[in-house]
Formats: structure tokens, C-alpha cells, sequence
């Protein structure tokens, strides 16, 4: 295991080496349900917010029934833990039935997903400010790219029918030409495969969303600092694989980035 990057650790010299791999192994096998989800070993509870925060946009995510079986890293037990209108649905297609949020004739209903016809969010935001976009729900959906491919067009007549509107992320441009949103991406191309990518696309949407900016940057700032924590875990506990390709195309993220497995 490598230890180079381990925050300071008055006991990190004791218990000897065998017997805290003992404890670690041991801790491995035990899950943290009453908080993040994760095993002990990974828990990542502390980095959480105290309670879930309040936004005014409602984010909706679907995520297919496979991926949380699959993935017991997954994050979307983290998402639900920090935001107070986070509503997680499993399925593969959304339906009248599957919230009540989204029929109502009032709801403003957008979905994260890239595609040609896909509308910058930024540029969208800015032409409906947010006295004309009532009780806005963000959809977004989680699983790998196959599957959300599939659950946005298994999905696509019900959004149609409601107005949804589809948005991607853009990369923002940084120093260098590198963007900060890539910088991150970076950390993401490791094990954890998608569902990092859906709290830090939640994280980067709302951001742009919500109508208070200090909500959007308490928002963004917590659930990148729960990212940070588990790429930090990553490093220490998983064995390095070697990086997936950009994740970038025409200037547009890519959504869920889980799509590339
Ligand atoms: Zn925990």
C-alpha cells in the first residue's frame, strides 16, 4: 500500500505494519450503513455535510438497477447524503409514474445528457434566468454510457411529452488551456469508473443553477471535497490502472463518464 501521501498519523508507526493490514482487511469487510454506504475502510462520513444541504433545484437521478449492485464504491449513497432534494430513482426509463415532480405542469424539466442537440447549460441559464424557470428538476442518469444511452432513449418520449430540455456541461477554459473541470476529470479516470462522474457533474450543474451562488458554490465545494476524499482512498487502497482516454468531445463533457468501461 503505498503510504507517501497519508495525512500525518501520530500512530502511523504502530500497530506494526502486518497487524494493521490485519485491521484494515478486517475494517475492508465491513460497510458503513448508517452513513455513506461505503466500506469502513473507505467511509467517508466525515467529508460529508453535517446535514444535507438545501437547494432549490430538484436533481433527479436515475440510475440503472444494475449499477449500484455492481459498484459497491458507488457515490450515489454520498449524493443523497448532501443534498436535501436529491430523489433517487431506480430504473431504466422514466415514466408519468416515476415522480410527481416531473408532471406537474409547473416543473421545469432539464436532463444532463450530451447529445448533438444538446444546449450548453451555461448558455441555457443565462437565457432563463431564474424567475422563468420554476421549480427546476435536473435529471440525470447514472450508470455506464451504454446504459445511459439506453435509459435516455428508452426515456425519450416521456421527456419529450413534458418539454424537457437537454443540456450538457462544457469544459471550462483555464490557464493553459487546461480546464478545471478536466483537472478533476483527471482524478476520476481511475478505478471508480462512472459514478464519480455523477456527483461531479451534479456538483458542477448546480453551480450554474441555483439562483443564491453561495448555495451553488457550497454545493460544488462539498461534493468536490467527497470526491477529492474517495480519489484520496482510491490512491491508497486500489490497485493504479492505467488512464482512460478524454473524456471530451466538440468542447462538451461527456455524461456519465461512466460511460467509458
Ligand atoms: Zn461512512
Amino acid at each position: 500500500m503505498d503510504t507517501s501521501d497519508r495525512d500525518e498519523d501520530p500512530n502511523a508507526n504502530e500497530p506494526p505494519e502486518e497487524e494493521d493490514d490485519e485491521e484494515e482487511k478486517k475494517q475492508g469487510r465491513e460497510i458503513c450503513f448508517d452513513g455513506c454506504g461505503r466500506p469502513c475502510s473507505v467511509c467517508i462520513c466525515s467529508y460529508l455535510p453535517p446535514s444535507p444541504i438545501p437547494t432549490s433545484t430538484h436533481i433527479l437521478v436515475l440510475h440503472h438497477p444494475h449499477e449500484l449492485r455492481r459498484n459497491r464504491l458507488a457515490t450515489l449513497p454520498a449524493l443523497t447524503r448532501s443534498l436535501l432534494h436529491l430523489h433517487s430513482l431506480s430504473g431504466r426509463r422514466l415514466h408519468p409514474s416515476s415522480s410527481s415532480l416531473l408532471t406537474s405542469p409547473s416543473s421545469t424539466p432539464l436532463l444532463l445528457f450530451p447529445c448533438p442537440n444538446s444546449i450548453p447549460l451555461s448558455l441555457w441559464a443565462s437565457q432563463n434566468p431564474p424567475s422563468a424557470r420554476p421549480n427546476l428538476n435536473l435529471i440525470v442518469l447514472d450508470g455506464t454510457w451504454a446504459q445511459a444511452k439506453e435509459m435516455a432513449t428508452a426515456s425519450g418520449p416521456f421527456l419529450s411529452s413534458i418539454g424537457a430540455i437537454q443540456v450538457s456541461l462544457e469544459v471550462d477554459e483555464g490557464v493553459d488551456g487546461e480546464s478545471t473541470f478536466e483537472s478533476e476529470l483527471v482524478l476520476k479516470k481511475e478505478p471508480f469508473k462512472g459514478c464519480v462522474s455523477t456527483i461531479e457533474a451534479v456538483a458542477r450543474a448546480l453551480r450554474i443553477l441555483e439562483p443564491e451562488e453561495k448555495v451553488g458554490v457550497e454545493v460544488e465545494e462539498t461534493l468536490l471535497r467527497v470526491l477529492r476524499a474517495m480519489v484520496g482512498f482510491q490512491k491508497r487502497h486500489l490497485k493504479p490502472i492505467k488512464p482512460r482516454p478524454r473524456l471530451t468531445k466538440k468542447g462538451h463533457l461527456l455524461l456519465p463518464s461512466n460511460s467509458i468501461v
